[in-house]
């Protein structure tokens, strides 16, 4: 494959956005690896900020923290979930970003005293780093997603670069257009009339698609197969019904059926590539796991980010909701997930309508808000036996809540909130100081993939069953390590810690105490995939499944998990 040219695939959005590009990207990615290829993806953002970190969640979604501490968008999320790949910072470019080395690079002198101008020095830029991801993962095929929607001002300057690559490497590139058709409740019927407008919005900058993808509510019929094909000058087989479908996973399925790959390898290679028929097969085994999954697990998941208006985002914790799927799917079973904002638990109350859940997730997150009603959930969760799993500031609030219940200490906080406390428990770190005052927030935190070395015999240990691991980190606050022997003394076990010791990385109770209660100061959600489910979420989903089965053989059994409750 390597003697091969290798080929450039752009997807890009018709009509509007939100319809699925970051899922058909992911999904042919996932078809073109089935027939063999080596494939990568990049995403690109039109906005000025130079990453996603500086974002509010409940606007943006996610930020999905890359290997090497990108801070990025979750489609990236997507893109390795479906690849089975780890991307890095080179797979993901913003407006922002593109204009900042080329301005760095006029600054160096770089340009010799030529005048830089927005066009052509920004598309070249663009087109420097999609050769640059390409190489670096050696790919044959990469996937650009380009944000937004064609007719847009602020991506147009991506779909100039898309243009000028054609001219670079005529026969290797390919335009994908994901386009959306409205079926309005008066009318009854699919319009293409939409997708007939972005196809020449397409055009007016000197780019035709050679593949749509059709997001409808239904599939698509023949009529208008052939009515898209005639009017946007696609070929038929090249238009791809695509309706709305229960699972993401589903999607490279689907499209394999309209022989989406054989289309594209057909206009990118000469001739039509074969599947290799195992890669294939995983997809269709994970969606009849899916799909026959005997179990039930029931997870909340107690957040702040989840009302946004009247819409609930649970957006903003994709990547947690995913490897709480894959665990399950694992497990075979199916897992139903509650998204509970933790404002409600503010004063103390509503706690008992946690005691139907099999399982408690407080995933990270930043700030005040709700932050007393996550402690007090946590509390719950611990006196009521429920399984329990801490992320980021889960973990913090945990510690925290520890602190304050069992070892008395009634101040204590993270100085995140309360930085004057007498018990921060939870602190800055004195380098992560420093950025604050210097108000340098952007990409400053403790970003990207770090060792640690977990402790023989515990939980997380068990789960994975070695002692050392990797993970991606997202934080600025640390346990304190002026209370570590004192919260230690007390019983709260840190299982997992950096290698130096200095920064603890998990924490859990003891099983006579407890029967499944772990927090970690990483995000092990971004490492989940379909195909590997993450250890911590399939132990909590264990623990959780058996906290369902113990309840149901026994209905006092909530009652008597009372017993669990240490008193002090
Ligand atoms: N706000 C906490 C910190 O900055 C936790 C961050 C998170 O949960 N990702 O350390």
């Amino acid at each position: 494959m390597t003697t091969r040219a290798r080929k450039y695939i752009f997807v890009v959005g018709g009509v509007i956005s939100g319809v699925g590009k970051g899922v058909a990207t992911s999904a042919i990615a996932a078809l073109l690896q089935a027939k063999g290829l080596r494939v990568t993806a990049v995403k690109i953002d039109p906005y000025i900020n130079i990453d996603a970190g500086t974002m509010n969640p409940t606007e943006h979604g996610e930020v999905f923290v890359l290997e090497d501490g990108d801070e990025t968008d979750q489609d990236m999320g997507n893109y390795e979930r479906f690849l089975g790949v780890n991307l890095s910072r080179i797979n993901y470019m913003t407006t922002g970003r593109v204009y900042q080395e080329v301005i760095r690079r006029e600054r160096n002198l770089e340009y010799r005293g030529k005048n830089v101008e927005v066009v052509p020095d920004i598309p070249l830029e663009v087109i420097r780093r999609i050769e640059a991801s390409a190489k670096k993962a050696d790919a044959d095929v990469t996937l650009i997603e380009v944000g937004g929607t064609v007719g847009e001002y602020q991506n147009v300057l991506f779909l100039e670069a898309a243009r000028m690559m054609r001219i670079k490497h005529p026969g290797d590139i390919a335009i994908v257009m994901v386009s959306y058709l409205p079926i309005p409740s008066k009318v009854g019927e699919m319009k293409t009339k939409p997708t007939q407008h972005a196809a020449r919005a397409l055009n007016s900058v000197g780019l035709q698609a050679d593949v749509i993808i059709a997001r409808a509510e239904q599939p698509l019929d023949q009529k208008r197969k052939e009515k898209i094909s005639l009017l946007c000058s696609v070929p038929a087989n090249r238009v791809i019904s695509a309706p709305d479908i229960e699972s993401i996973y589903d999607a490279p399925i689907n499209y394999a059926k309209d022989k989406l790959g054989e289309a594209l390898t057909e206009l990118l290679y000469g001739q039509p590539l074969k599947h290799d028929r195992s890669r294939l097969a995983a997809w269709e085994d994970f969606a009849k796991r899916r799909k026959h999954a005997a179990k039930k697990v029931h997870i909340a998941i107690v957040g702040k980010y989840f009302s946004s208006g009247e819409f609930v985002m649970s957006d903003v914790y994709i990547s947690v909701i995913e490897a709480l799927k894959f665990s399950a799917i694992a497990a075979d079973a199916q897992v139903q997930i509650s998204y509970i904002g933790s404002p409600q638990f503010e004063e103390g109350k509503n706690l008992e309508q946690l005691a139907k859940y099999d399982g408690i997730l407080v995933p990270g997150g930043f700030g005040k808000n709700g932050v007393e009603g996550k402690i007090n959930v946590i509390r719950y969760a611990r006196e009521h036996g429920i399984p329990f799993f801490g992320i980021c500031y889960g973990m913090q609030l945990a510690v925290v809540e520890y602190a304050r219940h069992m070892l008395g200490w009634q101040n204590a906080h993270t100085a995140e909130i309360a930085p004057e406390t007498t018990h921060p428990v939870i602190d800055i770190m004195p380098d992560q100081k420093a950025l604050m005052q210097d108000k340098n927030y952007g990409g400053t935190m403790r970003l990207g993939t770090y060792p640690a070395t977990l402790r023989k015999g515990t939980l997380v240990h068990a789960a994975y069953g070695r002692t050392q691991i990797k993970e991606r980190h997202r934080h600025r606050f640390e346990v304190n390590p002026r209370f570590v022997a004192k919260l230690s003394e007390g019983g709260l076990v840190f299982s997992g810690t950096s290698p130096d010791a200095r920064l603890m990385e998990t924490v859990e109770l003891p099983q006579a105490v407890h029967p499944y209660f772990v927090a970690c100061q990483f995000h092990p959600e971004f490492l989940a995939r379909p195909f590997a489910p993450h250890p911590l979420f399939s132990a909590f989903i264990a623990a959780a499944l058996d906290h369902r089965a113990a309840r149901s053989e026994s209905p006092d059994a909530t009652a008597s998990k009372l017993s669990w409750q240490v008193t002090k």
